[in-house]
């Protein structure tokens, strides 16, 4: 796991939303971090998506914010195509408490308006708006009201719309021998192209994007423009489709790419309800270790041939509950026997480990009941929540272990591996090798 990279912050939101901050870590004398008064360390990678209703429809547009707040949505973009959108970009800011960002396309002035009606980002693809002046008109309008805007030049987007015959030639040149590099060349000299453009009016609160629906474009792109520019990155693999193989796109190319210390903000984009994009968003940056917990970690297993009781059921009606009444991150197992429960479940704060219509339940190791299969989940919640009681009045803390499993060589000095199976060190008939 590789240190996030360092990166110009930039600052969503106000006293009313908190503030959110995007990438960090840019040295102050690095000539990129002009106006900068203090140092900043890497934020925390966040969460973002995008409502799926129409803006100016504004009871729905808040409902659906308010519910994308709840799932844990650090920030919220929002589509502007027409004047009756920005229109009412005014009363949702008034009524959400999450940073707003507006979606920006073609018409500069919907850019104008969501700066003036108080948005928190503006997300903008120059190359969608053909006259220079009017890209300088919104970032002058951003840098008086300190907004950041997150500059995109996916894939779908900057090949040239206007020109038939332009869009044709650079999509032949796109689809010849070399995709991915052609692509990615493209997109670096856009960057550098609209950048230009941006710092010749010394705004530098930027962030960049440069999606794709692509996952092994996406991979490439964004590693290719960390090395080249100091701004926080918003991945995404655009149009990724339906969650289930939505999913695994996503889920690759930004895991990839969090892990090589690459990415401040990401948004999933499914063809479903963006409350998924959240949920997964986060689950992703849990699993890396990039942002804390909140809420239990459910383990689970797979089940097989000794299962003996309705295992599938109990973990989503147990997920169900955790998700409701559980906010501290302690580790609950479901697994299906003692066979191999216990190993898999070690370091759990509470276990049940089924078998023969009954569950045996542990809270740090400690066996507390046997309960029949009826019982399993209404006993393990009831331990669930009194376990999250104890933490919170700091009377125990989460993951202490109660039972140590000792490894036969804690300290390593058998060496590990085929050098370990090689010295006979096995304790059983080695393997030999051919020429040995
Ligand atoms: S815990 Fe038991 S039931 Fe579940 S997969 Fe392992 S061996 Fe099978």
């Amino acid at each position: 796991m590789q240190p996030p990279a360092k990166t110009r912050p930039i600052f969503l939101g106000d006293a009313r939303t908190g503030i959110i901050q995007i990438g960090g870590g840019l040295p102050l004398d690095h000539p990129l971090s002009k106006g900068l008064a203090t140092e900043s360390t890497p934020a925390p990678v966040s969460v973002q998506t995008m409502t799926a209703g129409y803006t100016y429809d504004i009871d729905k547009c808040v409902a659906e914010i308010h519910k994308l707040t709840a799932a844990g949505a650090d920030i919220v973009r929002v589509a502007v195509p027409e004047k009756k959108d920005t229109e009412v970009l005014k009363e949702i800011i008034a009524q959400t408490t999450v940073p707003i960002v507006a979606d920006v396309h073609f018409h500069f002035k919907r850019a104008l308006e969501s700066i003036e009606a108080g948005v928190h980002k503006i997300r903008l693809n120059p190359g969608n708006i053909t006259d220079r002046s009017q890209v300088e008109e919104v970032i002058d309008a951003c840098k008086e009201k300190n907004i950041p805007i997150r500059i995109g030049v996916n894939e779908g987007s900057i090949i040239e719309r206007k020109d038939k015959q332009a869009r044709a030639k650079e999509l032949g040149a796109v689809f010849s021998d070399n995709k991915h590099g052609y692509m990615i060349a493209i997109m670096i000299a856009k960057l550098e192209e609209y950048l230009d453009i941006f710092y010749q009016r010394d705004f530098y609160d930027i962030a960049i994007s440069a999606k794709s629906m692509d996952a092994q474009l996406v991979i490439d792109a964004y590693t290719e423009i960390s090395k080249r520019f100091p701004h926080p990155l918003h991945l995404g693999v655009t149009h990724a489709g339906p969650k289930e193989t939505g999913t695994i796109r996503s889920v690759v190319a930004l895991g990839t790419l969090l892990a090589n210390g690459i990415g401040d903000t990401i948004r999933l984009s499914y063809a479903n309800d963006p409350i998924y994009e959240v949920e997964d968003g986060l689950e992703l940056l849990y699993t890396l270790g990039k942002r804390e917990r909140i809420g239990a970690e459910l383990i689970a297993c797979p089940t097989c041939g000794r299962i003996q009781v309705d295992l599938f059921n109990l973990v989503q009606q147990v997920n169900d509950k955790l998700n409701e009444e559980i906010i501290v991150p302690m580790k609950v197992a479901v697994m299906g026997c003692v066979v191999n429960g216990p190993g898999e479940a070690e370091g759990a704060d509470i276990a049940v480990f089924a078998g023969d219509r009954k569950g045996i339940i542990y809270v740090q190791g400690q066996k507390v009941a046997t309960v029949p299969e009826s019982e399993i989940l209404d006993r393990l919640l009831s331990e669930c929540k009194d376990f999250q009681t104890k933490v919170q009045a700091g009377e125990v803390k989460l993951g202490e272990k109660k039972v140590d499993i000792v490894p036969p060589d804690p300290e390593g000095k058998l060496g590990s591996g085929w050098e370990k199976m090689a010295s006979q060190r096995m304790g059983h008939t080695p393997l030999t090798v051919e020429g040995e």
